[in-house]
């Protein structure tokens, strides 16, 4: 390009020391499959719908592919992968590529189409979908395999071959990628009927004939580097597990002859003992390693690597939108360089790039400061080749300054640097913050001021948004409306839910959240230290995509956020009214986050905002508040060794939020998922008066933690019916729910209250589901 050549100079001196340890080669772990402005989302959604043929969708899906192909062609990637799309996840792919369908689906052998796949991923009209479950402690979910000891696998996908072909009939050689068959089964769960001890990684040799089926069409059609994915090699895993990976790829090792074989990694370093069992791999030629997350993987790599294989070393990060710091990933890459030798270095990036925004050049209302600090997927594609361009002695000098000059105003901009803020969370650290009073002394104090009836009733904030809500949130975010007039309607709105409640004869009350498309925005775009994009999006499942903000800067609150509507609400009825917020721990789980201060660092900045706001509502009258940490779960490390410290700064950060508060202000949280069993101790630390938790997909387990015995003293509200379904839930049914959770907990700590929020629901729906959950209670109270 240009910039090389007017600097021709610099470059040919570097490029003696490169020639003398010869040149590095580049790689992408995986690619966004949605498209720069989610074009598979609207493809699917539209053949689903009956409006597009399967052509079409496969016509979107081929340009899309072929695109990146030849944009990474372009930028120079040497190793380019092929089958990381998916027209829905690559773990049912890989189910699909076994054949492993479950047998509801009356899958009558062949290749497996659209029919089958869709309704293994989505359901339909007669059969349930497959479960889903979160991908290691990403926010992309895959759709788990059910396996049991009859399932008859046959190979019945040939997707992976087929698109090795499509990109060779473009000109590219590629890096055909498959889910290993380790991991696989490692990732699957027994099929219901099967028992719960059945070892899933006995199906290993009932697997390997397919894979090795697939490596002969791959070998066949010409592919000369494979890539299987073993992601779970980052997590604990016992000696048995390992072992599967030694037998494994022992088994594979004559198919794979004359191939290359990569194993990649991602997400964290690799454990000491699951390094050993990794690098004694005899079929295997290269490694890929996090470099990134797996802070410990350099000291692995100087105790010992293989000689003559390659290390694929994952220094763009692709869990974030950060800009690559070219400086110090050249340290580490010359690092790697002096150990493994610089031939046998390949820069690549630390997972795939799956869980970052697509392209950056579709943010035009970006403004071009932040934007400089920026990378999304197709700038790490640039970035990755800039660096291994650099290593082989081709420096892109114009191109390096401009990533210094970038990282140095970040680094100094008021923009990003708060000083106030930065002292006061650094004041935080080290000490506890937690309220005077006990819990039970002050669930008193709070029964003084509310007096409640037993059971008291409640829903967990969020009231139906009509089309009609949408449209004028829409219209006023577009200057289409005035603020008067969105003022005015969303008024009318908060009366209409107050009204209603009252009339359900509700006990606590919630203003119905309307001014809000989203919990997290709605915040973030109130504080200061974020940054909305347009087109950021990142794929949560299917054709389901975020939209994370970006937390660029130290956090705080200019003025105050809900306390308008919070009293607005309070002031049209005389019971009690809700504040209604979203805690620091939701707000960092669910937004891209700054890469230079630790995460608890961060997180303690929006307590500490959030904190204001708690006061400030207090203040203006309101005397029962939720903190909704709906997604403080999701930031489990993936490692237990580190769960401890992630926990502990967590509920610190909702600690701080409400340590301020008077004795009978009531504070609430909430979360979206029944499987706290494992951090109960962590959930009653985080000393909420009431917590509301999703419960009605799952009873027996949230409640076989107090029959266990663990001392819980706080309110406790178990989902008593699933928001998440049209259904609406008989009155004896509620009431049995109820009855069953009293058999666990007393009754003057119980509350009753839906799952989770109401907003995807319509009035028709939830108008009866409430009037039977009110009656329930009242039903349950007459009886104690
Ligand atoms: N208060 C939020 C609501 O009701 C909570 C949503 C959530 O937990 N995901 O919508
Ligand atoms: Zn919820």
């Amino acid at each position: 390009s240009l910039c090389t050549l007017s600097f021709s100079s610099s470059s040919l001196r570097f490029s003696v020391r490169a020639t003398s340890s010869r040149a590095m080669a580049s790689h992408i772990v995986g690619y966004p499959r949605m498209g720069p402005k989610r074009e598979l989302k609207f493809a699917l959604e539209s053949f689903w719908d009956g409006k597009s043929s399967a052509d079409d969708l496969q016509k979107v899906a081929a340009d899309l592919r072929s695109a990146i192909w030849k944009q990474m062609a372009d930028a120079g990637i040497k190793y380019i992968p092929s089958n990381t799309f998916s027209y829905y996840d690559q773990v049912l792919d890989t189910t699909a590529m076994l054949g492993a369908v479950p047998s509801r689906y009356n899958w009558n052998g062949g290749e497996i189409g659209f029919d089958v796949y869709f309704s293994m991923a989505r359901g339909n009209s007669s059969v349930p979908a497959m479960e889903m479950t979160k991908w290691f402690d990403t926010n992309y979910h895959y759709i788990v395999p059910e396996l049991g000891p009859d399932v008859k696998f046959s190979y019945a996908s040939h997707k992976v071959v087929d698109e090795y072909k499509e990109a060779k009939v473009l000109g590219i050689n590629t890096v055909p990628v498959l889910v290993g068959p380790v991991s696989y089964l490692l990732l699957s769960k027994p099929a219901k009927g099967v028992e719960k001890s059945f070892s899933l990684l006995s199906l290993i040799d009932k697997i390997l004939p397919v894979y090795r089926e697939v490596v002969a069409e791959l070998k066949a059609a010409g592919a000369t580097w494979i890539q299987f994915d073993e992601p779970t090699l980052v997590k604990d895993l016992n000696a048995h597990q390992l072992q599967a990976f030694t037998h494994a790829y022992a088994e594979l090792e004559s198919s794979l002859s004359g191939l290359n074989v990569l194993i990649e990694t991602y997400f964290a370093d690799v454990p000491a003992e699951a390094y050993k069992t990794l690098t004694s791999l005899k079929a295997v030629t290269a490694y890929g390693f996090d470099i990134v997350r797996g802070t410990k993987t350099l000291d692995l790599i100087k105790q010992g690597f293989p000689s003559g294989k390659f290390l694929f070393a994952g220094v763009v990060d692709g869990r974030n939108i950060w800009a690559n710091n070219f400086a110090s990933s050249l340290n580490t890459l010359q690092a790697l360089g002096d150990i493994v030798g610089n031939d046998k270095v390949v820069v690549s990036t630390s997972c795939s790039l799956l869980h970052t925004a697509v392209d950056l050049v579709n943010e035009t209302k970006l403004d071009q400061e932040i934007k400089s600090w920026l990378a999304f997927a197709a700038q790490k594609v640039v970035e990755v080749n800039a660096l291994a361009k650099a290593l082989s002695g081709q420096k892109d000098e114009v191109f390096f300054s401009a990533n210094a000059a970038a990282l140095a105003s970040r680094k100094s901009s008021p923009r990003v640097i708060n000083e106030a803020v930065q002292k006061a969370a650094a004041a935080l650290k080290g000490s506890d913050h937690r309220r005077a009073t006990n819990v039970s002394a002050r669930l008193d104090a709070q029964q003084k001021k509310l007096n409640l009836s037993v059971l008291p009733t409640t829903t967990i904030g969020s009231f139906p948004q009509t089309a009609d809500l949408r449209r004028v949130r829409r219209e006023f975010k577009a200057n289409k409306i005035s603020e008067e007039d969105y003022i005015r309607f969303i008024k009318e709105e908060i009366y209409n839910v107050v009204k209603l409640q009252e009339e359900l004869d509700i006990d606590v009350l919630v203003h119905g959240e309307p001014e809000r498309n989203d919990m997290v925005e709605y915040f973030g775009e109130q504080l200061s230290g974020f940054a909305f994009t347009a087109n950021g999006w990142v794929q949560s499942y299917g054709s389901r995509c975020v939209k994370p903000p970006i937390i660029y800067g130290d956090v705080s609150r200019p003025k105050p956020m809900t306390v308008f509507w919070s009293s607005t609400a309070q002031s049209l009825t005389k019971r009690p009214m809700k504040g209604m917020l979203t805690g620091p721990v939701t707000i960092l789980n669910w937004s891209f986050v700054r890469d230079d201060q630790p995460r608890f660092e961060t997180c303690y900045q929006i307590a500490l905002a959030i904190k204001d706001e708690v006061e400030d509502l207090e203040k203006a009258g309101i005397t029962v508040i939720q903190i909704d940490e709906a997604a403080l779960r999701e930031g489990l490390p993936l490692r237990k060794s580190e769960e401890a410290f992630y926990l502990n700064w967590a509920v610190h950060s909702f600690r701080i939020t409400n340590c301020g508060v008077e004795d009978t202000t009531q504070i609430h949280t909430h979360m979206c998922y029944s499987n706290f069993n494992d951090i109960i101790h962590s959930i009653i630390d985080m000393d909420a008066d009431v917590i509301t938790i999703e419960n009605s997909r799952s009873d027996e387990k949230l409640l076989s933690v107090f029959r266990e015995g663990v001392k819980y003293g706080a309110g406790i509200g178990p989902g008593v019916y699933d928001i998440h379904s049209p259904r609406i839930p008989p009155t004896e049914e509620i009431a049995d729910r109820i009855n069953k959770m009293l058999a666990v907990l007393e009754s003057s700590i119980l509350w009753v209250n839906p799952d989770c929020g109401l907003k995807t629901r319509k009035y028709t729906e939830v108008k009866p589901a409430l009037t039977n959950m009110v009656a329930a209670a009242k039903l349950i109270r007459n009886q104690l």
